[in-house]
């Protein structure tokens, strides 16, 4: 069974992909957000910063140089004892998320290329003068006009609404597996909606309900099937997927007589159940063709691009 084959089964069994979900997948800020996030190492550190900030509604902390943390508990305790909440206010938000071990001025390539959106104002902090304003982001310099000292800025910037949706309903990631698999050559599976492609949460009506595909691609005979998780894998959900998967699969045998070679992978940025063990599920799902089931754990996720190479020459 070659590729075209493959496509053109998929192609006749999709429904109606969520408007939300076009949306968010189709927008150029939520796709300049992926490209930021991955690409850097530690983005694990920033991903859990920034997913930390959605249920608050607050924003994200970052400075333009390091200064020290004893030297920022101190500008906090001033802060306090002098009444300024705001500067405590931000000193303290910022003092919680610089607890990471990476540098929080990346952050300002994310507001360069638009992925996050800037507050008008910002702290900023002479450590020669020893002092302490809020001053409009604009007007902002780099050296201190009465002593000429590098000046600490912190900045405060916020998520645009689309990528917080895109980090809440999980597609973030869909989105990302999406770009590596096309980077990597393979031809994703797509749906055109209003002339745009659209490749991430496509349902396809089988037994009259709809089964969900995170992400699909095809090389050659083989069908990849990618679950994406932000949060935690467990047991049920495998199990669960790959009986959602066997309709979808039928399915297609029925219509075509013929089975694609099939592999799924989950791709899990959350905790791994140490339960799940991929290779029982070959033995399970046999009749499907399964070829292999695999994990990729958060460790391996900036390498996705590699790893999916590697398997392209397997098949
Ligand atoms: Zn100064």
């Amino acid at each position: 069974m070659d590729e075209t084959k493959i496509l053109k089964e998929f192609a006749d069994l999709q429904s109606e992909i969520r408007e939300d979900k076009i949306k968010i997948e189709l927008d150029p800020v939520v796709s300049q957000f992926v490209d930021q996030l991955f690409e850097q190492d530690g983005w694990a550190c920033y991903f859990h910063i920034i997913a930390n900030c959605l249920g608050k509604g607050s924003l994200v902390y970052y400075s333009n140089t390091g200064l020290k943390e004893d030297k920022i508990v101190e500008l906090l305790a001033r802060s306090f004892s002098e009444g300024s909440g705001i500067f405590a206010d931000i000193l303290s938000k910022y003092l919680e998320q610089s607890k990471v071990s990476t540098p929080l001025d990346f952050f300002q390539n994310f507001v360069d290329q638009g992925a996050l959106k800037l507050m008008s104002e910002c702290l900023e902090y002479c450590s020669v003068c020893d002092q302490v304003r809020i001053i409009e982001v604009k007007n902002r310099e780099d050296e201190c006009p009465n002593c000429s000292a590098k000046l600490f800025h912190i900045m405060q910037a916020s998520l645009p609404e689309a990528v917080r949706a895109a980090i809440s309903n999980g597609q973030l990631l869909e989105i990302y597996v999406k770009k590596c698999l096309q980077k990597a050559g393979f031809r994703v599976i797509s749906k055109t909606v209003n002339g745009a492609q659209v490749s991430t949460s496509i349902p396809y009506s089988v037994y009259a309900i709809d089964v969900e595909i995170d992400v699909g691609a095809v090389e050659k005979s083989s069908l990849f099937i990618f679950e994406c998780k932000t949060g935690k894998l467990v047991p049920s959900e495998v199990a669960q997927k790959l009986a959602q998967l066997k309709l979808l699969i039928d399915t297609i045998n029925r219509r075509i007589n013929g089975l694609p070679d099939l592999h799924v992978i989950f791709v899990v940025l959350g905790e791994i159940d140490k339960n799940v063990e991929p290779r029982t599920y070959e033995t399970a799902f046999a009749d499907l063709n399964l070829k292999s089931c695999q994990l990729i754990p958060a460790n391996q996720v900036a390498g996705l691009v590699s790893h999916l190479l590697k398997l392209k020459t397997k098949v």
